[in-house]
């Protein structure tokens, strides 16, 4: 804290930029701006920090577009973005945070469940000069236990596979300083697992807790299957591990394998060789033959995304930009 009062100094010069994907979120959305524009009204009296909105609609297929323009039309710091198509959150995000030209990005839900008044939480780690301030879900009211469930499974296999850091329970809600923003502008791989590359990005991090709110309206855009895949993409993009557990499991029942062998001939030597075994033998025939398709589905997983990376498509396509009307 010692130099907090330089730093807030030069909190004018900053800015700060509220980045939201937003897919049919149209029942959500003139909920949210209004708890936008006041936290951010709140960070402005506070440190005199410059603010922006920028809203990136990933392909909606209801008024989402319409009501975006109409907040941009009202409020000169709004700008908004939208994507030829919907290329799912992750995308988006990317495409918002390739907007960014300058300063720090606050990255909130249009759903409301990461809380717009928490924004001024975060602000003052921010100018103590951290980097990545993301927000820990302590709660997650109105998430169904299933969902409860296969998230913090998720965060601890994950955890414990990934070679980069993954904090537990922290979704993509976080504030990121410029060079962050820069840094991960850089990545430019296909299937792109933000937390994964949040983590991967480094820099001065700190977790700030928080009791993630219940959806304000509409429902969530992610069934199981959209889940399932994007833990595959984490999984496969921040880890080896399930390559190697099949080389293990290869070993390992190789072993086996040897001491039956030996057994077998050790046996047939001592007591003869009467025929016996089909059972045991369909059911050995059918383990190995389930455990190297396994292996095989496994290496198909990296195999595929290597074979989308290779084709070199670009992340997204805008359909139209429109700037926020502040002049700057
Ligand atoms: N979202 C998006 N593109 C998609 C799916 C979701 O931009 O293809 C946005 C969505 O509008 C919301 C955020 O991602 O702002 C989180 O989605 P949701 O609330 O449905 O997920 P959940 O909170 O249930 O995990
Ligand atoms: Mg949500």
């Amino acid at each position: 804290m010692s130099n907090f009062s330089t730093t807030h100094a030069d909190a004018a010069h900053r800015r700060l930029t509220v980045l939201v994907a937003a897919y049919n979120e149209a029942s959500s959305l003139p909920l949210l701006h209004p708890l936008i524009r006041a936290a951010l009204d709140d960070v402005h009296a506070a440190h005199g920090i410059e603010t922006r909105v920028l809203y990136v609609d990933d392909g909606s297929h209801d008024a989402t577009w319409s009501i975006l323009q109409s907040f941009r039309e009202q409020d000169p710091q709004v700008s908004v973005l939208r994507l030829s198509r919907n290329f799912g959150k992750e995308i988006a995000l990317t495409a918002g945070l390739d907007q960014i030209e300058q300063g720090g990005v606050v990255i909130l839900d249009a759903d409301g469940q990461d809380p717009p008044a928490l924004i001024s939480s975060l602000v003052p780690y921010w100018l103590q000069g951290y980097d990545d301030v993301y927000g820990t879900r302590t709660n997650r009211d109105g998430e169904l236990w299933f969902k409860r469930i296969t998230a913090k499974w998720f965060y601890r296999v994950i955890g414990h596979l990934s070679d980069t850091p993954i904090p537990a329970d922290t979704g993509d809600f976080r504030l990121l300083s410029e060079r962050a923003v820069q840094a991960l502008g850089q990545l430019r791989e296909r299937n792109r697992f933000m937390k994964g590359l949040f983590g991967w990005v480094g820099y001065n991090r700190i977790s700030v807790p928080y009791s993630r709110a219940p959806r304000n309206a509409g429902k969530t855009k992610f069934n199981f299957r959209g889940l399932w895949n994007l833990a595959l993409d984490g999984i496969t993009s921040f880890s080896l591990a399930p390559l190697r557990l099949a080389t293990y499991t290869g070993v390992v029942a190789a072993l086996f394998a040897f001491a039956g062998m030996a057994f077998v001939m050790i046996r047939a030597a001592l007591y003869g060789d009467p025929v016996a075994g089909w059972p045991s033998m369909m059911a050995v025939i059918l383990f190995i033959g389930g455990v190297q398709l396994l292996a095989l589905g496994v290496i198909g997983e990296y195999l595929g995304r290597m074979y989308n990376e290779s084709k070199q498509r670009p992340l997204y396509l805008v359909d139209q930009q429109l700037p926020d009307r502040s002049g700057h």
